[in-house]
């Protein structure tokens, strides 16, 4: 009788325990269930809510893909011209976060070539950190693979593939290894032989100042100028027979 009762107590002791450990276990499953199920999936060109951020945090949106098929069929045609010469598997499509010029929070997208992907993460990761800037990452397919029309949106992008003019030597933007930043506000300037001007986009004339004040301005020095220098790019504002404000090439 005794040992019945011994016997008692020890299942019931076994089974409160099993009864608060099942407990533990659903209380922790329906908080991650919560977590993972509130998540939301924010598409580029999207504003990610501050109250987002303060719960979920910022660096999984730093993230660098082979180019998935969506985006390659957005792609073909386009900035992955037919006679493309560059392989897909060489090129990574990247998701990050900018900050546009009112502090709003927005997914950005490029492509890049796959050698400096984890480098350009790094870049805009940094920059969204200090809230440097950026108005708009699109792939330049949105606008037809049409530089002009990207980059009179302010569009900050990398890969569209093109050869340089008269020559089969790929551009590095056709490699995926030049970087265009907040493009109307720090536009391409020449002057050709025959005294001809160039401008591009031909919109940013009012920009081609350097010394007036306006947003999103590139100057040799600030952030941007400084990472891209970091990690080993060149700068088109530092050109001698032209100057491309917006540009970072490796
Ligand atoms: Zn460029």
């Amino acid at each position: 009788m005794k040992i019945k009762s011994k016997c008692c107590r020890v299942k019931v002791y076994y089974f409160t325990i099993m009864r608060k450990l099942i407990l533990f276990v659903l209380f922790f499953f329906c908080v991650y269930a919560h977590q993972v199920f509130s998540k939301k999936v924010f598409r580029p060109g999207e504003v990610v809510p501050g109250s987002y951020i303060k719960s979920y945090g910022y660096r999984s949106f730093f993230t660098s893909h082979q180019i998935p098929d969506t985006i390659f069929k957005k792609m073909f045609g386009k900035s992955y011209k037919e006679n493309c010469t560059v392989p897909r598997s060489s090129l990574r499509y990247i998701l990050c976060l900018h900050k546009d010029i009112a502090g709003k929070t927005i997914v950005g997208e490029m492509v890049v070539n796959a050698s400096i992907a984890q480098d350009i993460l790094s870049i805009f990761r940094q920059l969204y950190e200090a809230s440097y800037p950026i108005e708009r990452m699109r792939l330049v397919d949105y606008w037809n693979a049409d530089d002009e029309m990207s980059m009179r949106a302010n569009n900050s992008s990398s890969f569209n593939f093109r050869f340089i003019s008269h020559t089969n030597v790929v551009s590095k933007h056709g490699l995926g290894l030049a970087i265009d930043i907040n493009t109307l506000y720090n536009p391409y300037h020449k002057y050709l032989k025959d005294g001809k001007e160039i401008v591009e986009p031909i919109t940013a004339k009012p920009y081609l100042n350097r010394n007036a004040n306006f947003p999103y301005k590139i100057v040799k020095g600030d952030l941007c100028y400084r990472l891209f220098k970091k990690y080993g790019f060149k700068w088109g504002g530092e050109w001698k027979s032209s100057k491309d404000y917006q540009h970072f090439e490796k």
